[in-house]
């Protein structure tokens, strides 16, 4: 299977509000594709519909062999290949880093303890974190409460990996050691769907960008795309965003 994620004719309403007006996507093993566009143009919509927490409304959707416009799609196996990381963290206070990591490997996938510390060591060292397991969220700064939740996400070991504005709540200054994070990830060959504004680092990491306008793919190419816009859309989302 080298074909994870495809949309095809894919539609999502709200009540009679039609948020994604029909998606054609491939997202092939191993791509990086960046997903930019204006608040508003249904990027978060298209990624929720990726790993189910969206139901689309028209067309069909693949992700990694699940049907997604089928009447029976397993929700609890498509999570097992998607991970998501979002803008919030959401890591548990109460919990370290490590037992926040290992928690959905021991609870979901009964991964045993010592697989599951081993796991989150692994993780965390991916992330730059080998040395904070026993920290708790509050000790971390916000790139590296970020950091963990990726590493959480990559505990489960998924196949596709989506990412929705995970720098946007973060001061500039924290940002890079997360979009570095990500970098390494799409080196090492991980499938990624990237929701973000950072315009400099679509253009570097991504092998595909697409800009979404008014719930359509309005524009879409390699990254040098970003330089010389068709679309009087692109030119103005472009030109605002840098
Ligand atoms: P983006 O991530 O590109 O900013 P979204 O996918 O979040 O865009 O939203 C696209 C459109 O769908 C927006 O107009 C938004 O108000 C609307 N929308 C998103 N979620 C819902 C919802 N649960 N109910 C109704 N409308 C929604
Ligand atoms: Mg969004």
């Amino acid at each position: 299977m080298n074909t994870m994620v495809s949309f095809r004719g894919v539609r999502k309403a709200y009540g009679s509000t039609e948020v994604l007006k029909g998606i054609d996507l491939d997202v092939q093993r191993g791509e990086v594709i960046a997903l930019i566009g204006r608040s508003g143009s249904g990027k978060s919509t298209a990624l929720r519909c990726v790993n189910g927490l969206e139901r689309i409304s028209g067309g069909s959707l693949e992700v990694c062999g699940h049907r997604l416009d089928a009447a029976d799609v397993d929700l609890r196996a498509l999570r097992l290949d998607v991970g998501i990381v979002f803008q919030s963290y959401n890591l548990f206070p109460h919990l370290t880093v490590q037992q926040n990591i290992t928690l959905a490997p021991l609870k979901v996938r009964r991964t045993g303890r010592a697989e599951a510390n081993e796991l989150a060591a692994h993780v965390l060292d991916q992330v730059g974190l080998g040395a904070r397991g026993a920290a708790y969220p509050h000790e971390l700064s916000g790139g590296q409460q970020q950091r963990v939740a990726i590493a959480r996400s990559l505990a489960m070991q998924p196949a596709v990996m989506l990412f929705d504005e995970v720098t946007s709540a973060l001061d500039p200054e924290l940002t890079g050691e997360v979009l570095r994070v990500m970098e390494r990830l799409a080196h090492d060959g991980m499938t990624m769907l990237i929701v973000t504004h950072e315009m400099a680092f679509a253009r570097s990491v991504a092998r595909k960008v697409v800009f979404m306008n008014d719930g359509v793919i309005w524009e879409q190419g390699g990254a040098e795309m970003l330089a010389s816009p068709r679309s009087t859309e692109l030119q103005c989302f472009v030109g605002n965003g840098l």
